[in-house]
């Protein structure tokens, strides 16, 4: 008998058990915490599943041709992937330039006013903010496509809605750039500072999936004088062009981090710029009367790699990995706006 009770006990106290742990995962609220076992397991993600701020729910005012206009962010996005991406890309690429797009602009956005456009809190100058194209403008470009492109493209955007790349919880700055040299470049290389998640990473694409992946740009003697003295006058540019450029510095990835030209020392992004080179991933040979400079790839170098998104989107990798191999450290989730932004 006293053996019963003990088995009818112990029966209880499993089915009790039972029922606490189920009604507690049941009703996440009121459950005690879990333990912490889950990596990647913050307060915020367990406040926000799923996704953050839908794209309709967050009006921008845009800066386009000179006048501002109202818009939602899908519309917004839609409108910088006409004129960012190739729409042809693979659509898990277009997917991740839609997330990181959204994330370049609520980052940008949560700054405050833009210096720039005070009143608006985008605009269509890519030296600012990122390139932006109508409807009609694209259609122009696209001729019979023109259809077939608009929906794919509103679907990169619809299938990322309010999707961000988040680093410690926070919108990164999602720089990106048309194609690498076999490796992208950290940003402490290029810019000024560094940031965490903006490190070289490797990045696939080459000279089969790249139009012009590499360029050769030449100039003469007077025309590089002209062109640099114009942004460093203080420049020392006589003589042999032979002798003008000497310390050329690289970083690991093979990009141009500094250079001395006639005795100033400039950064090859820098010198990039002021010659309209494609990249800062290039070499430079020059004899009595001319220099040369056989460059790879196109753009800056930082972050995400167009052209290699859609080498990764071929091998069959999702717009939140390419995103998270791009930016090192990162994931893609939900975030919540400040819907009082501006
Ligand atoms: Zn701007």
């Amino acid at each position: 008998m006293k053996h019963d009770i003990r088995i009818l006990s112990l029966v209880f106290v499993l089915l009790w058990g039972l029922a606490w742990s189920s009604a507690g995962r049941a009703s996440a609220g009121n459950a005690p915490p879990e333990p912490a076992d889950e990596p990647q397991s913050t307060a915020e993600t367990e406040a926000e599943p799923a996704r953050g701020t839908p794209d309709a729910e967050q009006t921008l005012r845009v800066l386009h041709g000179g006048a501002i206009e109202e818009m939602p962010m899908d519309d917004y996005l839609v409108g910088v992937l006409r004129a960012e991406m190739p729409a042809s890309f693979e659509l898990e690429a277009l997917k991740a330039q839609a997330i990181a797009a959204r994330t370049y602009t609520i980052h940008k956005m949560k700054d405050g006013p833009i210096a720039n456009h005070p009143d608006a809190d985008a605009c269509d100058d890519i030296n600012c903010c990122k390139a932006y194209k109508t409807a009609d403008d694209a259609a122009a470009d696209w001729g019979g496509m023109a259809l077939y492109y608009e929906e794919k493209l509103a679907r990169a955007v619809a299938e990322t809605d309010g999707q961000v790349v988040l680093y410690g919880g926070e919108p990164i700055l999602a720089v990106f750039f048309s194609s690498a040299n076999g490796h992208t470049q950290s940003a402490g290389a290029v810019w000024q500072s560094d940031l965490p998640y903006l490190q070289s990473v490797s990045s696939p694409e080459d000279e089969e999936l790249v139009p012009n992946y590499y360029s050769v740009e030449t100039f003469s003697a007077e025309a590089f004088r002209a062109l640099f003295l114009q942004a460093r006058p203080d420049a020392e540019l006589s003589g042999s062009p032979e002798r003008w450029i000497t310390d050329v510095e690289r970083s690991g990835a093979g990009f141009v981090t500094t250079l001395s030209v006639g005795g100033v020392t400039v950064r090859g992004n820098e010198l990039r710029t002021i010659l309209g080179l494609r990249s800062p991933s290039f070499t430079v040979e020059a004899d009595e009367d001319s220099l040369t400079f056989r460059v790879t790839g196109y753009g800056h170098g930082v972050g995400m790699s167009q052209y290699g998104a859609n080498a990764l989107a071929l091998q069959g990798r999702t717009a939140a990995e390419i995103l998270e191999h791009y930016f090192t450290g990162t994931r893609v989730d939900g975030y919540t706006t400040d819907t009082e932004m501006h």
